[in-house]
């Protein structure tokens, strides 16, 4: 079996932005700049967006985070949103999911800047990505896609099944991958949590992609020898061995079926760190659209 390095190769996606990066500075250019809004201080949230600051920091973007109560109502938060739309130092910003019930987040997505939306969950993007033009890919999607691409590993002709159908994992990469290109050309399945039989697919799939969120849910029984494996979830499991008490675990049980497995992600360090790479990178890409603009 076959480890994807996925933080490995978010690393050298990381390292050549940082050089883009200072040749853009070098020419006299101002650097790239994220923007994170934060509602509320889920302490999970709080780890992944100052994660996502501090990465963007280190290879050279500016990087902020907007801090806001919970209670926020949402025509404050639209009101921000105006803000950072008309301020022509930010390059890209990201309003951290899921929002505060109260807060509508198809009225949010819909108001911001789509040439700054570095998620890519604006409807235009979304369009954009649907009858493949160029557009803002999101992040995981579009880090599992060069996952694949860089391990050499053939979708063309592939059964390939999707379980999680969330906005932000499955149904995109269902689009990406089934697409006449060259990371797709495969005949996908998405599956959810009204699939009937899902046994049924696992075993027949050459290659499957868990977004599920349940620790340990596939298990060797369900795949076939030689199949690969990508694995989105995080998990937050009990650990009492861990001195924060958990320890992250993926939607497989990585155990059991890496002995079947051709290939496969690990969790942490697969895709995880991926997201946050092409975070970056759909920033700099923003960053170089607002420069040629300016
Ligand atoms: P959601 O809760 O939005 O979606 C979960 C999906 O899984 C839904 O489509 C749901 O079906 C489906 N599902 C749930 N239970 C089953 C089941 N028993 N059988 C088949 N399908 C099922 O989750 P997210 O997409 O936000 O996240 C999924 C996982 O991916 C989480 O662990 C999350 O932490 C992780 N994640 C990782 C990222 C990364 O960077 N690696 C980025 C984003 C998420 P239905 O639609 O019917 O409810």
């Amino acid at each position: 079996m076959i480890l994807i390095d996925g933080k490995k190769v978010a690393g050298d996606i990381k390292k050549d932005l940082q050089r883009e990066v200072a040749r853009w500075q070098e020419q006299g250019f101002r650097p790239p700049n994220l923007v994170a809004v934060l509602l509320g201080d889920d302490p999970a949230s709080l780890a992944y967006v100052r994660n996502k600051e501090r990465q963007a920091k280190k290879i050279g973007f500016n990087s902020s985070l907007i801090r806001l109560a919970s209670s926020t109502p949402e025509e404050k938060l639209l009101h921000l949103i105006q803000s950072l739309n008309n301020d022509k130092t930010v390059d890209g910003y990201i309003i951290q999911l899921p929002l505060p019930a109260h807060i509508n987040p198809h009225n949010i997505i819909e108001a911001i800047d789509p040439d700054k939306d570095v998620d890519g969950f604006h409807p235009l993007n979304l369009g954009r990505l649907l009858i493949g033009m160029p557009s803002f890919i999101p992040a995981t999607p579009y880090g599992i896609i060069e996952l694949l691409k860089r391990y050499r590993i053939p979708t063309d002709g592939k059964n390939i099944l999707i379980i999680g159908r969330s906005l932000i994992v499955g149904r995109p990469l269902s689009i990406l991958l089934s697409q006449k290109r060259p990371e797709g050309n495969a005949t996908v399945t998405l599956a959810h949590s009204h699939t009937k039989n899902l046994i049924d697919y696992t075993r027949q799939a050459d290659i499957i992609v868990t977004a599920l969120g349940k620790p340990y849910f596939l298990k060797a029984d369900m795949v076939k020898n030689g199949v690969v494996i990508i694995d989105a979830g995080i998990n937050e499991i009990p650990d009492p061995g861990q001195h924060r008490g958990y320890k992250l675990v993926g939607d497989v049980d990585f155990e059991q079926v890496s002995k079947k497995a051709s290939y496969m992600t690990p969790v942490p360090g697969g895709v995880g760190p991926m997201t946050i790479a092409m975070l970056l990178k759909n920033t700099f890409k923003a960053y170089k659209n607002h420069l040629k603009l300016a």
